[in-house]
């Protein structure tokens, strides 16, 4: 399909009348990193004739954009360990005040030191860093081998080429829990956020995640016994509620997909790496715009899926944790 066969359509709105303005784009499946709650030790990863060419997700960018989304965000899988992932950065960047208002990146920051400067040069101004941990041996045990530093020193980096970055921190219990009043005060001496997110039920991972979970109303009191959390009117265009921290004068993201469902505000939608566009996280109704995006004249196929996408999105998960994943697919088709 061609670049010059996108044409203005209509907006993306639901059946329940939420503009989709923000999507995020799993560039790949893959990833450097096994985190114990996002995938199994040893993945199945996609053939690579399934995934979309680097030109054919900018070219499903621009015609996002055409039908209303003003934010991007990439991630994976780990957008960075994907060949070429500077050249989409750049296609996609030069979107920016051209329809698209921000490109983002959400990454575990393994590569970050090589690429940062290349981010920030392309449009890029914010990433979202995955960090569980501070400590390197329960960091090699979350992520099974990871190396901590290589990963503060893509945050380094980052910050040292003025991107901002936020971290977040899934709150496993007895994993990490009794670290997370220390992360605040790193993240608040860093000047940067920090977001923590209850772990979700989607694919399966060898472990029990019931063993892990950490309801954040349980952190939330117990931050409260040592921090003032005033509710901010902040909003990242995302599922997170801000806090400020009154005493550490820094900024706390809650994403609490179970304890707080946030669904009724979503506005978004979730491209994987093969061209399945997904209308929620917790659901597996979805489109296939692959073969669209491959065929001449196929524009207007594509603007039919979405409007079928967006027809059927659902109006909320409907996560529980125990039993079954609500979907057998992991978080790396769909990105975080
Ligand atoms: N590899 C990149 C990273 O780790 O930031 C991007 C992809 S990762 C799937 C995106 C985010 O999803 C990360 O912050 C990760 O911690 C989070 N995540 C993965 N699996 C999750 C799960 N089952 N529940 C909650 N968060 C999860
Ligand atoms: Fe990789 Fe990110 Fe999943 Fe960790 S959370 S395994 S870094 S995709």
């Amino acid at each position: 399909m061609d670049k010059a066969e996108t044409r203005p359509a209509s907006g993306l709105v639901d059946s329940f009348g939420r503009r989709i303005t923000y999507a995020r784009m799993s560039v790949t499946d893959r990833c450097d990193l096994r985190c114990r709650y996002c995938m199994a030790e040893r993945m199945q990863f996609l053939p690579r004739r399934e995934i979309l060419t680097l030109e054919e997700l900018a070219l499903l960018g621009d015609i996002l954009i055409a039908r209303g989304v003003r934010k991007i965000r990439l991630t994976g899988g780990e957008p960075l360990v994907r060949k070429g992932m500077m050249e989409l950065v750049r296609m996609l960047g030069r979107r920016l005040g051209n329809g698209l208002d921000e490109l983002a990146l959400t990454t575990n920051a393994t590569r970050l030191e090589r690429f940062a400067s290349e981010l920030r040069d392309a449009g890029v101004e914010r990433v979202n860093v995955s960090l569980d941990s501070r400590r390197p041996e329960r960091f090699a045990h979350i992520t099974r081998g990871g190396d901590l530093g290589q990963v503060l020193r893509g945050i380094d980096a980052a910050l040292k080429v003025g991107l901002q970055v936020k971290i977040n921190m899934v709150a496993l219990a007895t994993i990490n829990e009794d670290e997370i009043e220390d992360m605040m005060r790193w993240c608040a001496a860093m000047a940067i956020d920090l977001t923590l997110i209850e772990t979700m039920p989607l694919g399966e991972v060898e472990e029990d995640r019931t063993d892990h979970y950490l309801p954040l109303d349980v952190v939330r009191r117990r931050i409260e016994e040592c921090f003032t959390l005033v509710p901010s009117s902040r909003r990242s265009g995302g599922p997170a509620r801000y806090f400020d921290v009154t005493e550490l004068r820094s900024r706390l993201g809650l994403i609490t997909p179970l304890t707080n469902n946030f669904c009724d505000g979503c506005n978004r939608i979730r491209v994987a790496a093969t061209g399945s566009v997904y209308g929620c996280l917790g659901h597996d109704q979805k489109v296939e715009l692959r073969d669209a995006l491959r065929s001449s004249g196929g524009a207007g196929a594509v603007d039919e899926l979405l409007d079928r996408l967006l027809a059927g999105k659902p109006r909320r998960h409907d996560f529980r944790i125990g039993g079954a994943p609500a979907v057998a697919r992991h978080m790396s088709v769909t990105g975080g």
